[in-house]
């Protein structure tokens, strides 16, 4: 059965998202979009000239947005429990928390109005989690048919363009939120692995942990294959070395920092595409902060923000993928 369902922000990952839970569902289904950049928008309607509903707002987005079933499971789970009638569900992927917060709370085009039944709200951005918790206080205020989820992702623009996206949900599989299926089914249209991380705010806390993680992964590989390089050795037997010892990893892998290992890696291609520096600087502070806040100790945390937060004012990195820390600590790109 078609469904009708809303998305605002297509830039580098809310392109390709859109663009997979729009082709992916039943035949018919209409989205309806929203972004600041018209060019954005304008872009994505040529690419789905059948299905695409181009709003003037993310409040107008959310007015036209409402879903039927989408399949046969969630077809049997909204019937059960009569939530296919006037129910809407609107998707956001942003850049930060200002833009989450004035996308869904801004007085006159924010999604968010007095004329809301029920709604289910899902934000894939990485954003603080104090703005996601001050935005659900508000959701919180239209009943408790309204809600309002985070679902981060991981993976990139590859696995957005390939549906095959990490979703870190912030809501519970037990059985206790009876929207799991439903929002699991279309998490699923646009990604792999939908892990369901206990509740709202969860799937923040998950994703802002796995990158501060794969931060220090991503600066501590280009370090050692400097320091190789420098001693003499072939990046690509100490890459080899790295991917069958202990310093194996994905970023290793699949995202090499040094140009030449990895062909599709956004290195070997001057650093364009993948993900922008600024965007790993933003989310390491946030993850920083939120070690403050938590009382847990972090000892490579300033030392990685400020790697990162330098490499996003140089020039020469601005950007350009996040493993162009290699260039920015001196690597030879030859
Ligand atoms: P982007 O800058 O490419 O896209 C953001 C889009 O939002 C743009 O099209 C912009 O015009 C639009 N926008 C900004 N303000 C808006 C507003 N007020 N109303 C409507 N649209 C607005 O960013 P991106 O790379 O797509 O990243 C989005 C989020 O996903 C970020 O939080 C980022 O940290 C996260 N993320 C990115 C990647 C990646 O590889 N790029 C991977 C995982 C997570």
């Amino acid at each position: 059965q078609p469904t009708r369902l809303g998305f605002i922000g297509l830039g580098a990952m809310g392109d390709p998202m859109a663009s997979n839970l729009v082709s992916r569902s039943a035949k018919g289904s209409q989205l309806y979009i929203y972004d600041v950049s018209a060019i954005a928008m304008k872009s994505f309607a040529e690419r789905h000239p059948a299905s695409v509903v181009v709003c003037s707002s993310p409040r107008e987005v959310s007015r036209q947005a409402v879903s039927a079933p989408l399949n046969t499971r969630s077809l049997r789970f909204s019937l059960a429990h009569n939530q296919h009638m006037g129910q809407e569900i609107v998707f956001t992927m942003l850049p930060e928390g200002s833009h989450v917060r004035s996308v869904y709370l801004d007085a006159t085009t924010g999604i968010l109005n007095p004329d809301m039944s029920a709604r289910l709200l899902v934000d894939c951005s990485t954003i603080d989690i104090a703005t996601f918790r001050s935005v659900a206080a508000e959701v919180e205020r239209y009943g408790e048919k309204t809600c309002f989820y985070d679902a981060p992702v991981s993976g990139g623009t590859l696995g957005a363009e390939a549906a095959s996206l990490t979703f870190m949900f912030g809501c519970a599989d037990d059985g206790s939120d009876a929207r799991y299926p439903l929002l699991h089914d279309l998490l699923s249209l646009m990604g792999r692995t939908i892990v369901a991380c206990g509740k709202p705010g969860m799937g923040l806390t998950a994703k802002l942990c796995n990158n501060y993680c794969s931060g220090l992964i991503s600066l501590a590989t280009a370090e050692a294959l400097n320091m190789g390089m420098r001693a003499g050795m072939d990046p690509r037997v100490l890459a080899h070395v790295f991917a069958n010892s202990t310093a194996q990893s994905t970023v290793c892998d699949k995202w090499n920092p040094v140009p030449g290992i990895c062909p599709t890696a956004p290195s070997s291609k001057g650093y364009k595409g993948g993900f922008k520096v600024q965007l790993m600087a933003k989310d390491f502070g946030l993850a920083v902060g939120l070690s403050e806040e938590v009382g847990a100790k972090v000892l490579l945390g300033q030392a990685g923000l400020d790697a990162y937060q330098s490499a996003s004012r140089d020039p020469k990195c601005r950007d350009l993928d996040s493993r162009v820390l290699f260039r920015f600590i001196g690597g030879r790109e030859d």
